[in-house]
């Protein structure tokens, strides 16, 4: 099978750069699996998990706090706000992370920023899932 170049790539560094031959990504209108050779295409990326099929059968797991996928027919890009392969993530921080933005989500006070709770909430979720293989 063919196989194609991923980068993925944060404003701290790059996370990952490997040839695949298979990327399974969720975008925010569905998922979508990319092979070599695709047409051309740029989509935005939900908070979720980026699936890479390698050609020996084994599949990398990132995790990717949104973003967008860029698609080429030699190479794939994804660039992402954060984003971390699940052997790397840290469980307790991410767990943290859950009780602080949930604390914040049930909070009365009028100056709590729902939305950027919500979105950690999603993120710290996102991570726990990957790095458990629950995705
Ligand atoms: P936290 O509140 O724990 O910082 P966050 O969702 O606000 O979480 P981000 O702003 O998305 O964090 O990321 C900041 C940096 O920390 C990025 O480089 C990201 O990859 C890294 N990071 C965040 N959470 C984790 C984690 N649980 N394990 C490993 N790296 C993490």
């Amino acid at each position: 099978m063919k196989t194609v170049q991923v980068n993925i790539v944060t404003p701290d560094g790059p996370v990952y750069d490997s040839e695949v031959s298979m990327v399974i990504a969720k975008t925010t209108s569905g998922e979508i699996g990319v092979l070599a050779g695709h047409i051309p295409m740029v989509a935005p990326l939900a908070i979720s998990a980026v699936k890479l099929k390698k050609e020996n059968g084994s599949t990398d797991i990132v995790a990717v706090s949104g973003g967008f996928i860029e698609v080429r027919p030699e190479k794939i890009s994804i660039l992402a706000p954060s984003a971390e392969i699940a052997e790397n993530i840290d469980v307790q921080r991410a767990k943290e992370a859950v009780k602080r933005a949930e604390g914040r989500l049930q909070s009365k006070q009028d100056d709590i920023d729902f939305k950027r709770a919500d979105l950690a909430l999603k993120r710290a979720l996102n991570r726990i899932n990957v790095h458990e293989g629950n995705i």
